[in-house]
């Protein structure tokens, strides 16, 4: 069966996994998540006590470094040197970290690759910042999904009090400032809509109108692949 993907990019905090993940449930396909790939090679990097923007600590790591994704009862998992690390992913640090490894071309060919395969195995719904642009430019479907840097932060910011991780609102919002400048301004696949993708403001709407949003362009898409 031919397999198809979904592409949504956009900044951190526009609701890209939330979203992503709800219509992969509708259509019973896989939601791999590209973001969480760049925090394990992010992981690894500060495990090793090195610098995430020094270009050639990172680079010379990588040839040891083996990333693989596994779905468990429909759930990704991401395994770093054949540990499940897929809990320690979402700290703060690691975030920061994995916007900082994501602007090395080495990093992002490593990855890459590894996505692209995923996606000619399975069907799935992929969010990432480049995945319309560069990953997979022959997508199904495209969507860009942005919302104010406001709303943004203060998603963030309750994801990460309910998680347990104390930052305040503050912090958050110039973080994502640092984390939008690193991934639009790049060199090597930076953070930008595809021409062919659908642009969706998520600011002020509910995860149900997004998701109908959005499923409102996929009458033409049936899959089951999972
Ligand atoms: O989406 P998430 O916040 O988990 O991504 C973590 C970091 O990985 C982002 O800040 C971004 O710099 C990088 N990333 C990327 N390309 C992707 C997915 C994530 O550069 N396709």
């Amino acid at each position: 069966m031919k397999t198809i993907a979904i592409a949504i990019d956009g900044p951190a905090g526009a609701g890209k996994s939330t979203i992503a993940k709800l219509i992969a449930d509708k259509l019973h396909i896989y939601y791999l998540d590209t973001g969480a790939m760049y925090r394990a090679v992010a992981l690894k990097v500060l495990r090793e006590g090195l610098d995430p923007t020094n270009h050639q600590q990172v680079i010379s790591i990588l040839p040891s470094t083996h990333i693989g994704v596994i779905y468990q009862d429909g759930f990704q998992r991401v395994y770093l040197d054949g540990e499940d690390v897929t809990h320690l992913l979402r700290q703060p640090e690691v975030a920061k970290a994995a916007s900082a490894v994501a602007v090395i071309p080495e990093v992002r060919i490593k990855l890459v690759e590894l996505q692209r395969s995923i996606a000619q195995n399975y069907s799935v719904v992929i969010d990432g910042r480049d995945i319309g642009t560069f990953v997979l430019p022959n997508a199904d479907k495209k969507f860009y999904l942005t919302a104010t840097l406001e709303e943004r932060a203060r998603r963030r910011w309750l994801e990460m009090q309910e998680k347990g991780y104390d930052q305040s609102l503050e912090e958050v919002k110039r973080e994502l400032e640092a984390r939008d400048r690193n991934d639009m301004g790049r060199a090597f696949a930076p953070l930008r809509k595809a021409e062919d993708a659908i642009l969706i403001d998520t600011t002020g709407k509910s995860i149900d109108q997004v998701v109908n949003e959005v499923w409102g362009y996929l009458t033409d898409i049936s899959a089951d692949g999972r």
